[in-house]
């Protein structure tokens, strides 16, 4: 250790640290008063495990690791809740994730091919298995006489649909149409390429012309987690489902789906939203072939490492249901949900500064038991005045959200992420519930 210079005397080194321990005193009084409010902060101290999930901590978080401590706010830190990004599944992996890990020898993946006397040639066996078995556990799809056809996340899905239920004649783009607040992603892949086969059409509910189309259905709904039917009154309509949220822990499993095309992501189901596979249920054997031209044209197929990390998960959430002993994936994913809903269910009627929808119980088949909706995402309306919630979230509260106006609606409207991390999720409640006054 160096040494102290001599003219610094023992009582010098006294009175300078009081000085500079005075000055930061008078600094944080100062910002307290700056920001002109009486946020306290440490934030919100919530009864559902509070875990810090930054990078170094992550990889060593366990049971062990979570507590019900307060954590401490940061005022100045950005909360980017505008994407369904599904960290909130983190913890239950990193604690049970142990029996899918995968080691993938180099000599395996040369071949394109996965198996060759399946019309989804690119199709891995193995995860083919887990998806029926997955769903026959669950009870949320019919798959008997069904085509499986795998995806790079259910957006290649998407498109792949379009393509396969579009005519290919010159009669001119097809009319894709979804009842507003529909997923906000749906008109800007649908018109990204400015194809001759299909175009956005807009809002469902207002569609007024004749001849085919293709109604999005998304059930439960993204943004506002209503469960929904196709809602345009003809028989012309083509009908694609988008299931990704059709999963106990969202809302109750009153029946197996059973449409025309439905379409499931790893993304929303067991939170893999990185290894990037959905799949396709399709009654019709010439869509699906058409659907599968799709991916060869686009892709050459699917990654066939991605498909077996994603079977071995589908497998590890079957046998977590079939085996009794202790909590299933299903469990506990809705007691997350559940906690985050209650928390800003009771948040909104406190304050009635903002709202959230109001789900009507049903009867869970998978559960046995009945209960609301807790969907992935809120559907958060500002009132008192606000008239752009996004804008108001973002400026007073340092919360990213994104705008209503992305999904057809109104600017009073925000869809926040309920997917996120523990802490993240924490702070968002904690700055919502703290003054909601606003000049704007
Ligand atoms: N459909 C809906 C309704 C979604 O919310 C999402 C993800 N936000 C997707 C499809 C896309 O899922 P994937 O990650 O499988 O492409």
């Amino acid at each position: 250790m160096g040494q102290i210079p001599r003219f610094l005397s023992w009582r010098n080194m006294l009175v300078l640290s009081l000085a500079i321990n005075f000055s930061l005193i008078l600094k944080i009084l100062k910002g307290d008063r700056e920001r002109g409010d009486s946020w306290d902060r440490t934030a919100y101290v919530s009864i559902w495990p509070v875990v810090s999930t930054t990078a170094s901590e992550s990889s060593s978080l366990s049971s062990a690791s979570c507590n019900y401590s307060k954590i401490e706010e940061d005022d100045d830190r950005i909360i980017n809740l505008k994407f369904g990004d599904p960290t909130v599944y983190e913890r239950y992996w990193q604690e049970n994730g142990e029996v899918t890990t995968m080691v993938i020898p180099g000599w395996q993946s040369l071949s394109y091919f996965s198996d060759e006397n399946n019309l989804c040639w690119f199709l891995e066996p193995e995860l083919a298995k887990e998806i029926v078995r997955v769903h026959k556990v669950v009870g949320n799809a019919v798959t008997q006489d069904r085509f499986i056809v795998v995806g790079t996340g259910s957006t290649q899905l998407y498109q792949a649909a379009l393509y396969a239920l579009s005519p290919h004649d010159d009669s001119g783009p097809i009319n894709v149409v979804s009842a507003a607040p529909y997923y906000s992603t749906y008109p800007l892949i649908t018109d990204c390429l400015k194809s001759g086969l299909y175009r956005w059409g807009g809002d469902a509910k207002t569609y007024k012309e004749d001849g085919p189309y293709i109604e999005l259905v998304t059930s439960p709904n993204n943004p506002d987690g209503f469960l929904r039917e196709s809602v345009v009154n003809s028989t012309e309509g083509i009908l694609i489902h988008d299931l990704a949220y059709y999963w106990p822990q969202y809302t109750p499993i009153t029946s197996p789906a059973d449409h025309d095309v439905m379409l499931f992501t790893a993304s929303k189901s067991t939170g893999h939203a990185g290894i990037r596979i959905g799949w396709a249920l399709v009654k019709d054997r010439e869509t699906a072939r058409k659907m599968i031209e799709y991916i060869e044209l686009n892709t050459i197929g699917v990654s066939k490492d991605s498909q077996l990390r994603v079977a071995k998960v589908l497998k590890v959430v079957s046998d977590s249901c079939e085996n009794v002993t202790g909590k299933s994936f299903f469990d506990h994913s809705y007691d997350a949900m559940y906690e985050r809903w209650k928390l800003l269910k009771q948040e909104a009627k406190d304050t009635k500064r903002f709202s959230v929808p109001d789900f009507v119980s049903q009867r869970c088949n998978f559960f046995g038991r009945v209960f609301e909706p807790q969907p992935a995402f809120a559907w958060f309306k500002c009132e008192e005045g606000i008239v752009d919630c996004e804008k108001f979230l973002r400026e007073e509260k340092k919360i990213l959200t994104k705008s209503g106006k992305y999904f057809g609606d109104e600017l009073s409207n925000v869809r926040i992420s309920m997917l996120d991390r523990d802490t993240n999720f924490n702070i968002f409640l904690h700055r919502i519930t703290s003054s909601f006054n606003s000049t704007l």
